[in-house]
């Protein structure tokens, strides 16, 4: 997200063709048989600010897609024959934050969103042009922060940090002014009447000011969820959107089942917090996990899967059938069968005072976002695994010094060895073991760290104002009360894993075993990190969710 002012953003000029494409006159046919041919005239206004998307293509006149503002309006683009409107919401059936109107008089092809959803999942050469143009113009959007928020934030703030990683997570487009940079602020607040108190604010729809809005208040003001239906008995509800739950998504939604996700904040899970994964199949050259994230995510939702943001599951009603998940705010989703995802929390560090600096100076994530951060400074990475290991080389390149403290003696133990060898080689990286942090100090952000060598005792001060905490994760089972059988961890037990005691505690109703990743309840399955036996691996979690699809189709039958 680059921090640009809401006011003039440039003119889409890079790549128009293929953000634009024009269709030939086969593939308008192919669309024709889907949708309405109608007449425009010059100034129509065909989509509104906040209407549902709707998909049109130009067949006669030129259509413009326009950016309202306060004063002014702007045209980002304009659409002539053979082109077509629309961008990932078109998948998502969220509201749009653009309006469109004919430029000149004319005439277009209008298609409703499920019938394009319909056209796109039959039609592969039509699929291809569609989606990459609606993911190119998001990313347009992304870019030059055209969107129907605006953030007003500090650096030194958790709270601008927190709503900066949910916006960017859930591919949403939007402004950034900071405060202590962007003098012409002070302008902005006083139209708002907003204190600096309040930072971080949000401005949503141009309308609606939020002072330090929770990710929900968020989600609900521009309208994340709005378009889903929330009492309809789902064949399938998966809990959790990261990969291993985004993974079911789109092989049950791909397989013909009607799919619901709720993810407490953003797609993408642990992986989305990942700088660069290298070790899973088919990227060579790496791929950041929010990029993977973002992938699946809008490929689920091109199979017609709904995606709920910041919903937490907060009870599974598993006295009942169907089954039913509870919602913050007490609403019930019904499902006949569910997948649950929910994978694990990262560790903290055991220090009184460490929820004082959680993001502002203490990280769970080493994304771009936070490396922005802490660009030319030192920096600490506490953990031995492999997500430590990629966290130390990816801050290594923006950073003035990593100090990477791991408890044990070495990390031949807890990290691959490919990564072993990059830190190895790394002047910028300082591996210290056996060393552990004791205090923390600072006022608003962290400014000072203490760190203690457990075979000396003798300890160290720096003054060091960036930690990024990768210790390793604890299961998000706590939700499930006494539903499901767990290990002694708290992981969900699943197939031949249930022994007989199990089975019988938990009253197992039928005749037949669980299947390979079903729970102690039938119909309850879970995959990836939460799943007791698991291996921790983006490919396990995503191979697991879409096997547990298959068992899925055969609990359905039943
Ligand atoms: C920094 C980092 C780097 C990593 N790098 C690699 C790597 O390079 N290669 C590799 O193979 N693996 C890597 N891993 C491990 C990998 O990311 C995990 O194994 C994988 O993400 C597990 O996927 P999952 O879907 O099972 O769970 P998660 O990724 O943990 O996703 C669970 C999702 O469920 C949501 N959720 C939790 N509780 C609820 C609730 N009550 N209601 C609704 N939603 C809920 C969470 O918000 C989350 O989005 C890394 C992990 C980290 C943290």
């Amino acid at each position: 997200m680059t921090d640009t002012t809401p006011s003039v953003p440039p003119p889409l000029t890079a790549g128009l063709d293929r953000l634009f494409p024009t269709l030939t006159s086969a593939q308008i046919a192919r669309i024709a048989a889907r949708g309405d041919a109608r007449k425009v005239q010059r100034g129509e206004v065909l989509v509104e600010v906040g209407e549902n998307p709707r998909f049109l293509v130009v067949i006669a006149g030129n259509i413009e897609i326009v950016r309202p503002a306060r004063e002014t309006e702007e045209v980002v683009a304009v659409c002539g024959p053979g082109q077509f409107t629309g961008e990932v919401n078109m998948l998502s059936g969220r509201r749009g934050f653009l309006r469109i109107r004919a430029s000149t008089s004319g005439e277009v092809i209008a298609v409703e969103r499920e019938r394009l959803l319909a056209l796109v999942q039959a039609d592969s050469e039509l699929s291809d042009i569609l989606m990459r143009a609606f993911i190119l113009r998001r990313v347009e959007l992304i870019a030059r922060g055209i969107g129907d928020a605006v953030l007003l934030g500090s650096s030194h703030s958790s709270g601008t940090l927190r709503i900066k990683e949910f916006l960017t997570r859930n591919g949403h487009p939007y402004s950034y002014l900071d405060l202590d940079r962007d003098a012409d602020v002070q302008d902005l607040l006083d139209h708002f009447h907003i204190a600096v108190a309040d930072i971080p604010v949000m401005i949503c729809r141009g309308e609606l000011v939020l002072r330090n809005p929770s990710n929900q208040q968020i989600a609900d003001c521009l309208g994340f969820n709005e378009a889903i239906d929330q009492t309809q008995i789902r064949d399938l509800v998966i809990v959790g959107a990261g990969p291993a739950g985004l993974a079911a998504a789109v092989y049950g939604a791909s397989e013909g089942l009607d799919v619901l996700v709720l993810e407490s904040d953003s797609p993408g899970g642990q992986a989305g917090s990942s700088s660069k994964i290298e070790n899973y199949l088919g990227f060579p050259t790496g791929i950041s996990g929010q990029d993977l994230a973002g992938r699946a995510y809008t490929q689920a939702q091109k199979f017609s899967a709904q995606v709920m943001i910041a919903k937490d599951a907060r009870r599974l009603a598993c006295d009942r059938k169907p089954y039913a998940i509870e919602m913050d705010g007490g609403q019930r989703v019904p499902a006949r069968t569910v997948i649950i995802a929910t994978g694990a929390l990262y560790r903290r560090l055991s220090l009184d005072n460490v929820a004082q600096f959680e993001g502002a100076g203490v990280y769970y994530g080493a994304t771009f976002v936070e490396s922005q951060l802490c660009c030319d400074e030192e920096v600490i990475v506490v953990g031995g695994g492999n997500s430590a290991g990629q966290a130390a080389v990816f801050l290594a390149q923006t950073s003035k010094c990593v100090h990477m403290l791991v408890r044990s003696e070495g990390l031949a133990a807890s990290m691959s060895r490919y990564l072993i060898r990059r830190i190895e080689e790394n002047p910028a990286i300082n591996l210290r073991t056996c060393t552990e942090i004791v205090a923390l100090e600072g006022s608003e952000h962290l400014e000072c760290v203490q760190w203690r060598d457990k075979r000396t005792g003798k300890t160290e001060t720096r003054n060091i104002r960036h930690i990024f905490v990768m210790t390793g994760a604890v299961p998000n089972t706590a939700w499930l009360g006494g539903c499901l059988s767990l290990d002694a961890k708290g992981f969900i037990k699943t197939g031949m894993d249930l022994s007989r005691d199990d089975l019988m505690t938990a009253h197992w109703p039928l005749t037949r075993s669980p299947h390979h990743l079903e729970t102690s309840l039938p119909g309850v399955f879970a995959v990836g990190d939460v799943r007791s036996g698991n291996v921790k691996r983006v490919a396990s979690a995503v191979g697991e969710g879409s096997i547990a699809v298959a068992s899925i189709h055969q609990v359905l039958r039943e």
